[in-house]
Formats: C-alpha cells, structure tokens, sequence
C-alpha cells in the first residue's frame, strides 16, 4: 500500500513572512464539510482526512482509486456527466447520494486538479430561499431609495433576515483600503459597530486579492481544528494543491485569532466590487458558531450583487448632479474669460470663481502680480507655497485635501490652505490659479488604536505578529486636512484654468503685436525724419556757405586795397559762417547720436539726474531773479540716463534762452503717473509760442527767430523729439504767445527694450 502523506503548510509565521503568508496552499480546510481532489480519469489524488466523518470510508482506502468506487454505477454516471457538462456561472449545485443521504456538492478547477467540496445538508434537507420574493422586495426598495447609505441599510437588514447572522455591517474602503461600517443591521442587545474604522493592515493585501478572486467567504467556527488535505506520497514530492476558490479553505492563523480577539465565532464575508476594485464588504458576524447552507449563502450572495450594480449607478448620480451645478458657474466664467479684455478681475468680482470648485478661496498669479479672493493665506505663505510648487510640481496641476502631507510647512497656514487645487498658466507658478480650502478638523472613529493593528509578540515559538486585543473605541482627530476634492471639482478647476491660460495667451499676443506695431510707426517717422535732411544741404549749409564763399572772393579781389575796416568785416563774417556751419555739424552729430547710442535701458535715480541740471543751470536763473522748481518726479525711470539727461537740459536751456526780459523767470518741472506712463511737463512763463507753430518746431532746423534775436541751430527740440520717440513717448507743447510755454512729455514707466 502507497504511504500518504498530508501537504499542510507547516512554515512559521513570523514578523518577515507575514505580508506574504501563502494563505492559498493552506493545506488543510475547515470541517464543515470534506474535499477530494481528482485526476482527469476521476481518480482521487486528493482527499481530506475527515472523510471517514461523513462517508463509509478512510482516505487511505480511497486515495489513487477512482471515485466510482464510492458510488453506485449510476451516481457515478450522473457525476462524470456534472463534471464534463460543468459550466462554473451556470450549472447549479450537484446533489451527491450517499447511501441513502444527501450532500451538497461544489465543484472548481485547481490545476488539473477537479476540487469536489461537499457539505451535508444541516438539516438534512436542501432548503431553496424564495428568490422571487428576495428580488421583488429589492426591485420595489429600489424604486423608493435614491441614497446609497439608505440602499445599503436596506441590504444590510436584508441580509441579516435572510442568513439570521447576529451582525450584518456593509463595509466601504477607502482608497487606501481603510474601511468604514457605512451600513449596519443587528441584533438589538450588541453595541453598535456602524461608523466604526478599521485600519487597511486588517485586511492585507493578500487576502483582499483572495476576496476579488473568491466572493464569498464562510468561517463555521473560529475554534475549529483544522483538517488536513492528505495526498499520496509518491506522486510528486512538492506536490500542492492551489485552494483560493476553495469553499471550505482553512483560516490563517492571525485572522482567526483577529475574529477570536473580536470574540467572534463564524462569519461570512461577501466581496462588493466596482471597476474591478474591491469597494467594500459584506460582513456578517455570528457571537456563536454558524453554518449556514449552499444556497443561503447564494441568497446573501444575490444581495452582495444587488449592491454592487447599484453602487455605480448611485455615485455617478451623485457626481452627476454636482457636476450640473459646477458646470452653471463654469460657463459663467468662461463667458467672462471668452468676451471681457480685463477678465481676471471680472471672474474674481463673481461668486462663481469659488462655487466652480467649492472653495474657500482663490488667488491667480499673472506676471507675478496677485489676485486674491475670499480666505487665502497670507503672502509671504503664498510666496512659500509658489515657490515650492515651482520646484516639486513638473505637471501642469496638482490637488490635494492634505497639502502638509507633500509640503510640510503648510501646516502654518492650513487654516485657509489645508486644501488647493494648483494649475499653471504658463510655465512657472508667476503665472498660475490656485482655489484653496480651509481646514475641516474631523475625528475618525477607529475600532482600536490603528497604530497597534498588528503588535509584535513573544511566545515560546518566538516573535511573531499578532492582531490587536483591543477594539475598544479609539478617536483619532484629524488635523490639517479640508474637505476632499471631488472629481467634478477638480475638472472644473483643469477646464477653466486652461482656458485662462490660452486667453492670456491670445491677449498677450496682441500686446506684442500692438508694440511692433508702434516700433514700426516710430521706424517710419524716423526716416521721414532723415528726409528732411535732404534740404539741410540746400539750405542751413549753403546759407553760411555762401557767406563765407562772397567774402572770401570779395576779400581776393579787395585784398590789394588793404581796406583795414573791410578785411575785419569780411574776416568776421567768414568766422562767423565757419563757427556756425561748425556749430550746425556738431548739432547734426548730436541728432545722430541719440538713434545709435548703444547704451542699454536701465533703472535710473531721476533726482540724480535733476540735481546736475539743477547745479548747472541754478546759479545763472537765480541771478536774474528767477527759480527752477522741480516738483513731484518719480525717483526712479527706466531708459538711458544720458540722453534723458539730455533731453531736461535742451528743455531747461531753452526756457532760460527764451525767457521774457518783462519778469523773472519762472520754471516748472513736475510729474504725474497715468496707467502705464509718466506725464512730465516743463513749464516756463517766458516769451511764448504761437500755437501754429507747436508742431513745427519739433523739425530739424526750424527755428522760429533769426541768429540776431536769438542763437540756436534749430537741433534742440528735434534731438529731444528723437530722444522721447526712442522712449517710446511721446512730446508735445501747450504755447502762449507773451505768456509762456509747457512742454509735454509721456515716458512709459516700463518701456519696451529695443531689438
Ligand atoms: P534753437 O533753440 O536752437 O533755436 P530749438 O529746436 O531748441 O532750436 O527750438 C526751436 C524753436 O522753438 C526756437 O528757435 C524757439 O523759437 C522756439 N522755442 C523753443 N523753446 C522755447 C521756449 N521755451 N519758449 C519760447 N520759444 C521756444
């Protein structure tokens, strides 16, 4: 006769296999009922020790036999006809007849293996639950129930009524598989367990793949002793047996005595799953040991997916209907941002700005300038909090309910910033949305310190782990955390601040072209500028020229005569044409100057630039009674100091040359910031200009006296024309006649660089 040997997995569990406890070879099953495990010519290569409890039989009599040896020929026949015609979503329970009796019979694939699980009858009959009545009653709740907590009540008493387990808890995961008792139905003389959490370590990750694999799980009686799964020795030396769809599967160790701690004595658990995840469970617990039948269990099993088609159904209503009232205040604001130039501070002026993602507050970044609205944090927070995203965040958005978990030093500001949904309008946070939460302290209520789920302890096998004894209440308060973002709100925030970014981009667009345009202008104005050149050589040029010319060939003609008198007239005027024609070529070079120097744009003290002329130019109007007054000037500007230097100097020099001898001279320099630009004005109350000639005299060579009254070359407004053009600005003149004149000057305060 073949030595048997048994295949229980004999491996300590210790504090370094525990997440790996390979609970699907356990090798032995709970005693309930017994297992055989045959070949595919129906011999038993497989079998539980406990037979010998149910049948006639000890499994050494029938191992490496074929199984008609237990039956009658035409039971025989019945099952090779189950087993080849077996179709696992279909074919319903093969009852087995045993001498007279009948078992219940599960049958599932391992390998090669055909796992046969048969349970007798509790009360020796097999009784049928009224599905017809099960699903009316749950068709009609449905049509009355909207909410999922009111549908899982509902199953929860369902289920209770149907298995007459003592609990009945639905239980929900959250997405670290921490689970809530979101439903309960229990006997009236136990404590309530609804709202309770338990820690994700309870369930492990192994076990939670169990439950997606096999969605129902019984545990008869936590005391019990487990049977072993004998096989013949000299088949395969390794030989096991994979049992995770195994019914009657026996209980690792630590999660019996978790049940034991919990002074539970059977349960049955049924897997609840969405989108291929496990949502949650149904978890029924019993104070005293309970089996409850095949077809009980399909019945509790039928709850478990009445549930679960609901479940999606129900959330996805609820998304809906937020996702209808986000989208209101989300067309409001893209309505704003499609139509209105100045949008942002639009959208900020409107409610909707918050309730597109119910949020507390909001702050949008543009070029470094912020915008705020409703509770944000404080700025240098902000500043922190940007800067951080800057270096962590490489995605174009980032949201969470627990901002200090990523970024540590939130904390100090979760009261207004617990929660943020972040989005970049470009590509650094100078230019970003972000809507912050406040903090919503809450207190979870666990069953047992979650911390000491698992505890390490010390017994004569040495460490190994072990659940919690206690699941006394155990409150944890939550700090730092807001409400969570909900998936509506967070693609609100991703539509809409896309759409910011692509309309600042299309406004800045126009900005730029807006100024080449301008550039453009000014290149023309400036080559109409070198037009009026041409008539400098016919001229300006030629008028002292000539002088020169008649009174050089006057002088060769006369020179014999040695008039004395008339030699010094010529040479004077010869001089004199020479040092203006002189004086007209230095005043050209100057012209020329201000379009080629290659001086960069800086930002420039203007008091500097003022105190120069002033010590210049003080002395000589004091003299003569008068007062230079330089009023509210910025401090600073930004353009190239010497040629704004220059261009107050020919201002200044030409209110003190063209001052009235009737009174003292009076000049004003003053200030204004408009918008985007500062307004000078140069005022003196001096001898005037008639307002036809206010546009005139900004010409090259236009002059409005002659040399006797007044000297000059006719540059000096020309090159401070050129000057504020190069600025980007703009010069004009308010002239009276006999009372004096203003000069108008506009520089931006952030001009654009030249190419
Ligand atoms: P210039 O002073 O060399 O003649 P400008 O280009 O500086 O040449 O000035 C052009 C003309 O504008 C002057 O000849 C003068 O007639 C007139 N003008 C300039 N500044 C003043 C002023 N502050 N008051 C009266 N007339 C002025």
């Amino acid at each position: 006769m073949a030595e048997i040997k048994d295949i229980i997995f004999r491996g300590e569990v210790d504090l370094t296999n525990c997440a790996s406890e390979p609970i699907h070879i356990p090798g032995s099953i709970q005693p309930h009922g017994f297992l055989l495990g045959l070949d595919k010519d129906y011999n038993v290569t497989y079998c539980s020790q406990n037979i010998s409890n149910y049948l006639e039989v000890q499994p050494q009599d029938i191992l490496g036999k074929n199984i008609g040896a237990l039956t009658s020929e035409e039971e025989f026949h019945r099952l090779k006809n189950y087993v080849e015609t077996f179709d696992k979503d279909q074919s319903p329970a093969f009852v087995f007849h045993y001498k007279g009796e009948e078992f219940n019979m599960l049958l599932h694939e391992s390998g090669e293996t055909i796992v046969l699980e048969i349970e007798p009858f509790p009360d020796g009959s097999m009784p049928l639950p009224n599905l017809y009545a099960q699903m009316r009653n749950f068709v009609s709740f449905m049509e009355e129930s909207y909410d999922l907590q009111e549908l899982c009540n509902y199953i929860a008493v369902e289920t209770r009524k149907i298995t007459g387990y003592d609990r009945v808890m639905i239980y929900r995961f959250d997405y670290e598989y921490n689970g809530e008792v979101f439903a309960e139905a229990r006997r009236d003389d136990i404590e309530p367990f609804l709202g309770l959490n338990y820690p994700h370590t309870d369930i492990p990750v192994q076990a939670r793949e169990l439950y997606l694999r096999n969605l129902m799980r019984l545990i008869a009686d936590v005391n019990y002793v487990p049977v072993p799964v004998l096989t013949l020795a000299d088949a395969n030396e390794d030989k096991t047996l994979d049992m995770s769809l195994s019914t009657l599967r026996s209980v690792s160790p630590i999660h019996i005595e978790y049940l034991k701690n919990m002074g539970v004595s059977g349960t049955l658990t049924i897997s609840l799953i969405k989108d291929e995840k496990l949502w949650g469970l149904i978890t029924c617990h019993h104070y005293s040991p309970l089996v409850i039948p095949h077809y009980t269990r399909l019945a509790a099993k039928l709850q478990g997916y009445f549930l679960t088609s609901q479940i999606a159904v129900r959330e996805t209503a609820e998304e809906f209907r937020l996702s209808v009232k986000i989208d209101n205040h989300l067309d409001e604001l893209m309505r704003i941002v499609s139509e209105e130039d100045d949008f942002i501070n639009k959208i900020l002026s409107s409610d909707a700005i918050l309730k597109v993602t119910n949020a507390d507050g909001v702050l949008i970044v543009n070029n470094g300038v912020y915008h705020t609205k409703g509770n944000v944090p404080a700025r240098e927070s902000i500043d922190k909090l940007l800067d951080w995203l800057g270096k962590n965040v490489s995605r174009q958005y980032f949201y969470s309910y627990a901002l200090s978990e990523h970024f540590g030093e939130a904390a100090s500001f979760s009261e207004t910033a617990s929660g943020i949904i972040y989005h970049s309008l470009g590509r650094s946070p100078k230019n970003s949305m972000i809507w912050f939460r406040t903090e919503k302290e809450k207190t979870i209520n666990w069953a047992g310190d979650p911390s000491k789920a698992m505890i390490k302890v010390m017994d004569p096998q040495g460490h190994r782990l072990s659940p919690r004894k206690s699941f006394e209440l155990w409150k944890q308060s939550v700090k730092f955390q807001s409400q969570e973002w909900r998936r509506p709100e967070v693609n609100a925030a991703i539509r809409l601040a896309t759409n910011v970014e692509n309309q600042l981009y299309l406004l800045n667009l126009k900005r730029e072209e807006e100024k080449y345009r301008k550039l453009s202008e000014r290149l023309q104005s400036a080559n109409e500028q070198l037009e009026s050149f041409n008539w400098i050589s016919s001229h300006d040029l030629k008028e002292p020229l000539r002088m020169i010319s008649i009174y050089s060939q006057a002088l060769a003609g006369q020179f014999v005569e040695s008039d004395e008198e008339f030699l010094r007239n010529a040479s004077y005027h010869i001089t004199e044409g020479v040092s203006r024609i002189n004086n007209l070529i230095n005043a050209l070079l100057e012209y020329n100057r201000v379009g080629t120097v290659k001086a960069s744009y800086n930002t420039f003290e203007l008091k500097d630039v003022f105190n120069e002329i002033s010590s210049i130019f003080g002395p000589e109007i004091q003299k003569n009674g008068g007062e230079l007054l330089i009023k509210n000037i910025p401090d600073k500007l930004v353009g190239v100091k010497v040629l704004i230097q220059q261009l107050f100097t020919n201002l200044i020099q030409n209110a003190i040359k063209f001052r009235s001898p009737q009174r003292p001279l009076q000049i004003v320099v003053d200030a204004e910031k408009k918008d985007d630009y500062w307004q000078f004005t140069v005022s003196d109350n001096g001898i005037g200009i008639q307002e036809e000639y206010a546009e005139k005299i900004f010409k090259v060579f236009q002059r409005l006296h002659t040399h006797e009254e007044f000297s000059g070359s006719g540059m000096g407004l020309a090159i401070c024309k050129r000057i504020v053009d190069l600025h980007q600005g703009q010069i004009w003149l308010k002239g009276d006649l006999n009372v004096g004149s203003t000069f108008y000057i506009t520089l931006p305060v952030e001009p654009v660089m030249p190419l």
